[in-house]
């Protein structure tokens, strides 16, 4: 059995992510304890009812002797979250997040610094569309990458403190990268942010249309609109922080966007079959692309099973 990562660990905010990391920490031993606190009272009674670990009815009894404080909430509650918690926390230890905001969390969690505590922001490339500590499960960050964006002004400790998180990661099975929260926000704002805000946007256009009664897009809905229904079932609250918070990027983001549908509509007013051969065949090698980097599985429908009747369907 190795040794823990950290002997104690506490987790603010016991939803999908934050239940995930108590349960791979003790999985995975990269954790000695595990204390929890939400700011819901009914959150942490879920959380103590399914034994996700020391459940505090408070934030500085979480905190108080952890070696390192992880902040699982919205990214627009941070910096109230972080100016709170450090403060509270003994020196040397460290204070992440898992924000899928990089520049914006760092700022937050800067704003609190003390100089006694590392500040090192994080963020795990993987989720679900759950919320809620029932959601949460240890193997979620298995073979994920999870991206660090270290302060550049950290003190002598700081190179240290950066890699044992590193070995904690990589003791829940991620593959740890380091980069510039400015740069994480860009790419995220392509590869999650924008397919995000596209999803809700579809889901939202199929139910508005006059043409289309609730209960057919309901009964005929074709596995390519139920992918989107999935993605657009994910927590209103974290994604109306993380559009708030990464405005830059994701407008940027989606003015290209924007040009490129103009150029498929385009295409398809004029019968213009090659453009959209070409398109659809390039965004195929994209896909082939992606399941050969192991970041996806190449099965039939991501190897669910359809429901019953369903087998047959196309997209
Ligand atoms: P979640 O399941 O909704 O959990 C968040 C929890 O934080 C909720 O229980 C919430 O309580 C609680 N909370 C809110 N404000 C708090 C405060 N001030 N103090 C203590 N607890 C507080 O959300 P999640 O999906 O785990 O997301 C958490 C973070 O992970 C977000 O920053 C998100 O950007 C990031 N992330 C999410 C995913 C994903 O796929 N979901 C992936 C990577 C990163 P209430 O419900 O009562 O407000």
């Amino acid at each position: 059995m190795t040794e823990p990562v950290f002997n104690k660990i506490a987790i603010i905010g016991a939803g999908l992510i934050g239940a995930s990391i108590a349960r791979a920490a003790v999985q995975y031993g990269a954790a000695g304890t595990v204390n929890l606190y939400d700011s819901s009272e009914d959150v942490r009674q879920r959380a103590a009812g399914i034994a996700l670990g020391d459940v505090a009815d408070n934030l500085a009894t979480a905190v108080a002797e952890a070696d390192c404080v992880f902040l699982c909430v919205p990214v627009g509650a941070l910096q109230a979250v972080a100016a709170d918690a450090v403060p509270l926390m003994k020196a040397g230890a460290v204070l992440t997040d898992v924000g899928s905001v990089k520049g914006q969390a760092t700022e937050a969690l800067a704003a609190a610094a003390d100089g006694r505590v590392h500040i090192i922001p994080g963020h795990p490339i993987a989720g679900t569309e759950q919320s809620g500590p029932e959601a949460g499960f240890p193997t979620l960050f298995q073979n994920a990458w999870h991206i660090l964006t270290p302060l550049a002004d950290g003190d002598d400790n700081y190179d240290a403190a950066v890699s044992t998180l590193e070995a904690f990661w990589t003791q829940l099975g991620a593959t740890v990268e380091t980069m510039d929260a400015a740069r994480h926000d860009r790419v995220l704002a392509i590869t999650s942010h924008l397919p995000h805000l596209i999803a809700f946007n579809i889901v939202a256009t199929a139910f508005d249309m006059e043409t289309v009664e609730q209960g057919e897009v309901v009964k005929y809905s074709a596995g390519g609109f139920r992918d989107f229904t999935r993605i657009a079932a994910s927590d209103p609250v974290m994604w109306r922080d993380v559009f708030l918070n990464n405005k830059d990027a994701v407008l940027e983001c989606l003015g290209r966007f924007s040009e490129d549908l103009a150029a498929l509509q385009r295409a398809i007013r004029w019968g213009d079959g090659e453009t959209l051969f070409n398109e659809f065949n390039r965004a195929r090698s994209i896909r082939k692309a992606i399941i050969d980097a192991g970041q996806d599985s190449g099965a039939v429908n991501f190897g669910r099973n359809l429901p019953k009747g369903d087998e047959d369907e196309g997209a």
